[in-house]
């Protein structure tokens, strides 16, 4: 019936938790809730659950673990290492294994295990329903010498368990008998989970699908607010791809980073320390090199093409003076770069401004194409 799906090879035991729990949240939560209602203490140990086991996952198993963004104190570790547990990722040590896996392959069809390559539905979801790759785990030596991600790594269907669902159903029962019981485990133990690992898988399927990319375009990595918003500030998967040891995902000041602010915030109460940034020049040089790659496609489009059209001509000719412009600047700051010069704040908003010109003029070339005279 379905001749290109592997069954040999599907994950059953995985699948049938991640349609379960999908389908209980979607029916059987709202038929519960409009019957009974929430109390409101188990409403707000929701809100704690989804922010408790999200960012355990943002900021200990992916800035933490898979790419030592900065360093924890035991507490911090702990901590995400059991509410990471609680968000049913599997174990920190497999999932850091994986995301190195992706950003070292990212867009390869065999070797990047949720490629987008491979369509919207396996980036999100359909890679873990199937068991294709087997894990090597060879790329997480530093890992297997933490003795409490090891400790995790044997435990985390228990401590999940724990966490996630006996201990709010406990509560439930305390606030409110079997009806309590049984709200707190819908909603806390099935919904939140439902919840907080589509807001992850979003991260694969849709921070590789949609939003700009102003730092490097050969990758699918995208940046996006909408998604930043989502997932506790992962949604400038460009910036992340380009950087990956960056703690910031949302490098500017303004973007929308609650992980970024939390690392930040646990440095200033001596639980975090050794946050790694990369330094401007290096940011902004991604940027103009990104730019100049562009303009120059852009201005090869127009060899290729007799245009009769002058003010497509002019447009076109604005863009090689912009080019010249970003070419120089690009240079002077490679220079800089790379004898680790720094460089004045005015010349970095110099750059900025330059950058930000070329884009202005590549989109109103775009809007010509798009509505020729
Ligand atoms: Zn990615
Ligand atoms: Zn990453």
């Amino acid at each position: 019936m379905f001749p290109n799906i592997p069954f040999d090879r599907v994950n059953w035991f995985t699948s049938s938790f991640l349609v379960i729990t999908f389908f209980v949240t979607l029916i059987g939560v709202p038929i519960f809730l409009l019957n009974f209602g929430l109390h409101w203490i188990l409403t707000l140990l929701f809100l704690f659950y989804c922010v408790a086991t999200g960012m355990s996952i943002t900021l200990g198993y992916h800035r933490l673990f898979a790419h030592k963004a900065f360093k924890a104190s035991r507490s911090v570790k702990l901590f995400t290492l059991i509410f990471g547990a609680a968000a049913f990722e599997d174990s920190a040590l497999d999932w850091a294994s994986d995301h190195r896996q992706h950003h070292k392959h990212v867009d390869d069809e065999h070797d990047d295990p949720y490629s987008i390559t491979k369509g919207f539905f396996w980036a999100h979801i359909g890679w873990i329903f199937f068991k294709l790759y087997p894990r090597e785990l060879n790329n997480v030596g530093d890992l297997k010498k933490d003795p409490l991600v090891m400790w995790q790594h044997r435990n985390h269907h228990l401590i999940g368990i724990v966490v996630g669902q006996v201990i709010p159903t406990i509560i439930g029962a305390l606030l409110g008998g079997w009806v309590g019981a049984i709200g707190a485990f819908l909603v806390i133990g099935v919904a939140r989970v439902v919840v907080v690992q589509h807001c992850t898988f979003f991260i694969n399927s849709l921070c590789h699908t949609i939003g700009r990319r102003p730092y490097d375009s050969k990758t699918s990595a995208r940046d996006s607010w909408i998604m930043a918003l989502l997932t506790y500030g992962e949604g400038y998967h460009n910036y992340h791809h380009s950087f990956q040891h960056d703690y910031r995902n949302g490098v500017k000041p303004w973007q929308w980073d609650p992980t970024k602010w939390a690392i930040w915030t646990l440095e200033k109460l001596g639980l975090a320390s050794q946050l790694r940034r990369v330094p401007e020049e290096k940011i902004v040089l991604a940027e103009l090199r990104e730019m100049h790659r562009r303009a120059e496609a852009q201005l090869q489009r127009r060899n290729r093409f007799s245009i009769h059209c002058p003010t497509r001509e002019e447009a076109y000719t604005k863009l090689a003076d912009l080019l010249e412009n970003l070419e120089e600047g690009y240079h002077d700051l490679e220079k800089a770069v790379s004898n680790r010069v720094r460089v004045s704040k005015s010349a970095i908003l110099r750059y900025r401004a330059q950058a930000a010109a070329t884009l202005d003029q590549l989109t109103h070339i775009q809007g010509l194409q798009l509505n020729p005279a």
